[in-house]
């Protein structure tokens, strides 16, 4: 797939504009984000210019993220955090500001500026297996293969 002219993460794969690189692969690169909710703040993206996770290819998507535990491992060993979160928006309705697929890895520190709520719902009766069917049957269809 082309790279997306307008695209700000395109252009640093192009080299237009900089970045301050951490992994420079076939597929993937992982660089600094610019506006770090914590020191040592990374982005993980593929070259090729997919909108959101459900768009790539399975190989694509794999090429990526083979390199995420590797990432994940160096940037806990070089800020020392106690942990890591790999969060990965799809949307706007999600937090996505740049339509390019990115997948974070923040440090977590006690003291950090990064939190977030986990407003852990139920399901009403009968609802959980309704959804995994529904799910499963759309797995099946080869619907995102
Ligand atoms: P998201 O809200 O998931 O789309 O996150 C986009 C992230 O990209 C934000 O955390 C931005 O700080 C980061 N970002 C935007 N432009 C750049 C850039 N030129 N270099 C590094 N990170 C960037």
């Amino acid at each position: 797939m082309p790279n997306d002219p307008d695209c700000v993460f395109c252009k640093i794969v192009a080299g237009v504009i900089p970045c301050a690189k951490l992994l420079d692969e076939e597929h993937a690169l992982a660089f600094l984000d610019i506006g770090p909710v914590a020191p040592g703040h990374a982005l993980l993206i593929p070259r090729d210019h997919y909108e959101t996770m459900d768009t790539m290819p399975p190989d694509a998507a794999a090429a990526m993220f083979r390199r995420l535990p590797a990432l994940v491992k160096a940037v806990r060993a070089v800020t020392g955090c106690e942990g890591v979160n790999v969060l990965q928006n799809n949307g706007a309705i999600a937090g996505q500001v740049v339509p390019h697929v990115h997948v974070h890895v923040i440090p977590r520190e006690p003291a950090g500026r990064f939190s977030f709520n986990w407003p852990a719902g139920q399901y009403e009766k009968g609802q959980i297996d309704s959804l995994a069917r529904a799910i499963r049957e759309r797995l099946s269809q080869g619907e995102m293969q």
